[in-house]
């Protein structure tokens, strides 16, 4: 895979909408501020690729990146924004419960939680959620150069057993200030493709 070579396929909200590409799509979850988008653009080595379409109070979508031909990720709007009005929540809640449990080429989700704190609720549920669907799941927490290098396995034993992890399930700790681990993360992801 070269993540550099990306193309932007779509936003998207409903069904009709999902590109056609053939290709295994790896979803990308995670409470608001966690660090997706600066996730997603050191995967990929871009500067601002997953930035624009992910902020609090804009339009609400799935966006689908084509990588190298060889997968796709969808970017899913970040949960648990406080300032998000019930009605948007729900919409939310709808459009990702319907790509969750009717796309056929979802491969597995990336679920990015925090590496400092306990998961929280909304982490949780939404890795229930996962779990009840029986979709492979890899956990990636994020800042982890945020917190002595020494604690980092100490953090990694807190969110695995808070999150009640499946012993299928993969936990990576990560950092968006350098690539060294993407192999590892790419690595991850084509167990599932
Ligand atoms: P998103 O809302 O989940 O897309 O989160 P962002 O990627 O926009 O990141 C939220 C904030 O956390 C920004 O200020 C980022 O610069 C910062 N951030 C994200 N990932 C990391 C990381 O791995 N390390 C550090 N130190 N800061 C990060």
């Amino acid at each position: 895979i070269n993540p550099n070579n990306v193309e932007i396929l779509i936003s998207a909200v409903k069904p009709e909408q999902y590109p056609e590409t053939g290709l295994k799509e790896i979803a990308l979850a995670g409470r608001s501020n966690v660090g997706k988008s600066s996730f997603i653009n050191t995967m990929i080595g871009r500067k601002s690729m997953a930035r624009i379409s992910s902020k609090p109070g804009k339009t609400q979508t799935l966006n689908f990146f084509n990588i190298d031909n060889q997968l796709v990720f969808v970017d899913v709007p970040g949960y648990g924004y406080a300032k998000v009005s019930k009605s948007e929540r729900e919409r939310w809640g709808k459009m990702i419960e319907t790509y969750i449990t009717t796309r056929e080429s979802l491969a597995c989700v990336i679920q990015l939680v925090d590496i400092r704190h306990n998961p929280t609720e909304d982490d949780r549920l939404m890795y229930d959620f996962l779990k009840h669907y029986d979709i492979p799941t890899i956990v990636i927490a994020t800042k982890e150069d945020k917190i002595p290098k020494g604690k980092i396995q100490k953090h990694l034993k807190v969110i695995k057993q808070d999150l009640d992890m499946d012993p299928e399930d993969t936990l990576i700790s990560y950092t968006a200030l350098s690539r060294d681990k993407n192999p590892m993360i790419f690595n991850a992801i084509e167990k599932y493709l």
